[in-house]
């Protein structure tokens, strides 16, 4: 089954979620955990997740990949700032728990001048502090452009997060096609080469999502583009989505977007499927 989807706005809970989600075309979607920029989050309402269980069941959605806010660092050197990465992570692996099953997001941070190999064993530390034994979250590693001090624009600096992870089984990976082609990986000319790359490197069995974007500039920016509008060929992104190495990941649109233009993307997408 293709699966795709966008990032969603979780302003209205879950059950709104999913109504949007369906109304769009999608059959998975993002969202983040708590406000992007900042701090705390709302209650989980028993009442609107028993609601949006039945929703997504009835549309066809059985993928969430949820976001981390992009103020979480779990590699800051400041005390304050690392104290928010460990409190946030926590508790949204806690919210996660309402969802048995899913993805959970994050960026591994920026090392701000304490160097990458001090970075992977901060975020490595963060890991083996919040992920719990029993817990039925896949947590997410995704892959950066490595802009300015950026831990994750190389498959390798992944992998040596995950192999300091104890609880390992809890982890994988989301590709996000924007910040591997900035990081210098050519998706559009070689995305056999760069897949082989990444199972040789991390292992495909770990890769659990993709973040499915154009890019506006190359080199380290991260600037997304709409689908049909950046430096990376359409049809190398449909090669992406096509990929029987990816057939069954969700692919979630964070592209420069309203809501129309979601929809858009991905009856594009769907129709490029066959
Ligand atoms: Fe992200
Ligand atoms: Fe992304
Ligand atoms: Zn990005």
């Amino acid at each position: 089954m293709f699966r795709i989807g966008c990032h969603i706005s979780s302003a209205g809970g879950y059950l709104a979620m999913a109504k949007r989600a369906e109304a769009l075309g999608a059959n998975t979607f993002a969202f983040f955990t708590r406000n992007p920029r900042g701090g705390s989050a709302k209650p989980i309402e028993e009442t609107d997740i028993a609601a949006f269980h039945a929703e997504c069941a009835r549309a066809g959605i059985d993928r969430l990949v949820a976001h981390a806010p992009y103020t979480l660092n779990p590699c800051a050197a400041k005390a304050n700032v690392a104290e928010f990465a460990r409190m946030a992570f926590s508790d949204d692996l806690q919210r996660m728990e309402h969802t048995p099953g899913q993805f959970y997001n994050f960026h591994p941070g920026s090392h701000v001048g304490q160097g990458i190999d001090a970075g992977i064993e901060k975020i490595a530390a963060l890991l083996n502090e919040v992920l719990f034994p029993d817990m039925t979250t896949t947590v997410l590693l995704e892959t950066m452009a490595g802009k300015g001090s950026e831990v994750g624009g190389r498959f390798e600096e992944l992998r040596a997060i995950i192999d300091r992870v104890e609880l390992t089984e809890h982890i994988g990976v989301c590709l996000d096609t924007c910040h591997i082609w900035d990081a210098g990986y050519d998706i559009a000319g070689d995305l056999d080469g760069v897949l082989s790359e990444f199972d040789r490197v991390i292992g495909l069995e770990r890769l659990h999502a993709v973040h499915l974007n154009n890019s506006l500039n190359p080199c380290h920016k991260d600037r997304h583009a709409k689908l049909l509008d950046g430096c990376i060929p359409p049809e190398a992104l449909v090669r992406v989505t096509r990929h029987p190495a990816l057939a069954e990941l969700p692919f979630i649109l964070e592209t420069p977007n309203d809501d129309a233009g979601y929809a858009q993307e991905i009856a594009w997408l769907r129709a490029a499927q066959n």
